[in-house]
């Protein structure tokens, strides 16, 4: 989602003034008039992981959405970070809070620049412990599929779905690679 303009100064309250700043930056800054405070806007962090079940990784776990925006659509368990953690902590904590599975962190799989929207999305994949899980309120619904079931025409985002896809491609050769690329 695209955000909205900062409005008002975070330090004092005035309305701010969209400008350059005085400093030789040479983007559009939200520039507070009255204390000078240049506010920075900057891309924001998704983090999330590809949760698999079976001998060879055949099911996926995807949640269904009980929240705006895509209300009703599948994702695969991810948010915005907080500040404080890791990369692999935000994934593990939004992997917990969604779809309330337990796993076991692997390695780093897609990493997706969603530039338009001024966001990075990284996705882990990870094991399964368990086929029990316990979602939270921003999940309808969390269940495994194998590559066939997948509702593809129900998924969410668009880094979900390439996502999938490279894993169901990287599955098929038998090798697993970290793919980063840009969604335009
Ligand atoms: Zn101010």
């Amino acid at each position: 989602m695209q955000r909205t303009p900062i409005k008002h100064c975070r330090q004092c309250g005035t309305a701010v003034e969209h400008r350059l700043p005085d400093d030789g930056d040479t983007r559009i800054r939200a520039v507070c008039p009255a204390c000078h405070t240049v506010h920075y806007e900057n891309p924001l962090n998704v983090v999330g992981t590809v949760p698999v079940w079976g001998d060879s990784g055949q099911y996926v776990l995807l949640c269904k959405r009980n929240i705006e925006p895509r209300w009703g659509k599948w994702t695969l368990p991810a948010g915005f970070m907080e500040l404080g953690e890791t990369t692999i902590e935000g994934a593990a904590r939004e992997t917990d809070e969604e779809a309330g599975a337990e796993i076991e962190m692997g390695e780093i799989f897609t990493l997706m620049n969603v530039a338009r929207v001024g966001q990075v999305h990284i996705y882990y994949r990870a094991r399964l412990l368990s086929e029990q899980f316990n979602p939270g309120h921003e999940t309808i619904e969390a269940r495994l599929f194998t590559e066939d079931q997948i509702p593809w025409d129900e998924i969410a985002f668009r880094t979900v779905k390439e996502t999938l896809e490279h894993y169901f491609a990287d599955r098929r050769q038998g090798r697993f690679g970290f793919h980063a690329f840009d969604i335009a």
